[in-house]
């Protein structure tokens, strides 16, 4: 069955997996991320020069770019509906944000020329200027206002004194030297201006976007469909939470990661369950899946021994390339379209089904989904306390933990165990050590590069 943003919980049983479509008909016309002029695949991985057996991880992604056309269906949505969602339209600034100048601080505007170079001034205070109430009147020479953050500048006063420079006496005040022309001032427009792009197309809306146009008063936008996803795991020997094991079973877990991963990015998902190791069962699912969603991801299934049978199956449903990734963990990768949606086919074994879908999935998804410019995700070097085993020739994303000692100097260590299988070491990890390609082992105390998985897992 499928579920669209719940898990299925039918356990895999020996009856074929039924698909019925129980949710909102996927009317999103999926020509919107297919367009016709986008290359073959077949093609496009003839003519590249490559070696699929041992694919650079680079490579890999670039590749896949190639054939990414993003959304263009567009949905209005209240701002506050609208966080986690991609901006489909400039937003244009309709006015001038602060609206007036107006004061930074509590204190008191003056004109700064009213003030003695040398010593002590003393102002009369003409009224007060609140935050939504400005001061009426006019100030005249040798006046000050009293003058709370946020309120509009008095007209013809310049300066702002912070009311602990000020000493107050009645309707008098005396100001020190030693202040500047225009100081604790915010101008007008100096945030936003009218006119002007606030926020540009394809900017993910995060709180502060959603702040900043409602300081525009404007209380809803344009943003991009949410894409939709189908996934589902391969494995005879899988069965999902709440069925019992029998020997040789394991619980499917990458339904679970990769939900959790797709809804962390904005994606609508739609979980269709374990799909047994049949040809036929294998085949029909992905016709759903297919035929339902923008893209596809499966987990197992691709590695040497099974490929061969999806392999002809999905040369005949639509187009397919098989990678061994020159990387550690993830080796296998398949990608391609099957009818109209991008499908991504992820090993089996848990660390590499999350780091496959980090370092090539979540950027497809987040170029579909009208992202634009891809934020590339930022790494840095920092002092590794363990010595780390690497062969040349791939690329290896160990998981580690960054810490800080007492004196604030930041290193990393690796979790322990490192095999793919295991995915305790992602729950210990707060980070990616990166080892590229042509590096060796690394030596405890030699610099690596890491990158911090808050904010991207
Ligand atoms: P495969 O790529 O299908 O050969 O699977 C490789 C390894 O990953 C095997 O040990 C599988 O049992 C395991 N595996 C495959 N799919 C899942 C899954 N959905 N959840 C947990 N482990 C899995
Ligand atoms: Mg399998």
């Amino acid at each position: 069955m499928i579920t669209s943003n719940h898990h299925a919980t039918k356990p895999a049983g020996p009856s074929p997996v039924q698909f019925r479509y129980n949710s909102r008909s996927f009317s999103p016309n999926r020509q919107d991320i297919m367009s016709n002029s986008t290359p073959s695949i077949r093609e496009a991985s003839c003519a590249d020069d490559y070696d699929p057996n041992s694919m650079p991880v680079a490579k890999a992604r670039e590749f896949i770019a190639r054939f990414l056309t993003p959304v263009t269906a567009i949905e209005r949505l209240h701002i506050r509906a609208a966080l986690g969602r991609v901006l489909a339209e400039d937003v244009i600034s309709p006015l001038d944000v602060p609206a007036h100048d107006n004061s930074a601080m509590d204190g008191y505007a003056l004109r700064f020329a009213d003030l003695n170079a040398g010593g002590e001034t003393r102002l009369k205070v003409a009224g007060t200027a609140f935050a939504g109430v400005p001061f009426k009147g006019s100030a005249q020479a040798g006046e000050s206002v009293r003058i709370m953050t946020g309120a509009v500048m008095p007209a013809g006063l310049d300066t702002i004194i912070m009311q602990e420079h000020v000493k107050a006496h009645g309707d008098q005040i005396t100001v020190g030297g030693g202040h500047k022309a225009g100081q604790h001032l915010r101008f007008a427009g100096e945030d936003l201006k009218t006119g002007h792009v606030a926020l540009k197309r394809g900017v993910p809306l995060r709180p502060a976007e959603i702040g900043l146009i409602a300081s525009l008063g404007i209380a809803e936008v344009s943003v991009y469909r949410r894409l939709r996803v189908a996934f589902f795991s391969t494995g005879d020997e899988l069965r999902s939470i709440g069925s019992r094991l029998e020997e040789g079973q394991i619980y499917d877990s990458n339904r679970y990661t990769i939900h959790g991963m797709l809804t962390r990015l904005g994606c609508e998902v739609v979980d269709m369950g374990v799909v047994r190791d049949d040809p036929q069962l294998i085949e029909a699912a992905f016709k759903t899946a297919a035929a339902n969603a923008d893209v596809v991801i499966t987990s197992g299934g691709v590695s040497v021994g099974e490929a061969d049978f999806v392999k002809a199956m999905l040369d005949r449903l639509g187009e397919v390339v098989f990678w061994k990734i020159a990387m550690k963990p993830g080796r296998p990768l398949a990608y391609g379209r099957i009818g109209g949606a991008h499908f991504f086919g992820l090993p089996g074994n848990p660390v590499s089904v999350m780091v496959t879908f980090y370092q090539f999935v979540r950027d497809a998804l987040l170029k579909l989904s009208g992202r634009d410019p891809l934020p590339a995700l930022p790494t840095f070097r920092v002092p590794c306390m363990t010595p780390l085993k690497k062969a040349p020739g791939r690329t290896e994303f160990q998981r580690g933990v960054l810490s800080q000692d007492a004196s604030g100097h930041w290193s990393v260590a690796v979790t322990g165990e490192q095999g793919s299988g295991i995915l305790r070491s992602m729950c210990e990890a707060n980070c990616f050590i990166i080892l590229q390609t042509d590096q060796g082992n690394v030596s405890a105390g030699a610099l690596v590069e890491v990158q911090v998985m808050d904010g991207v897992v």
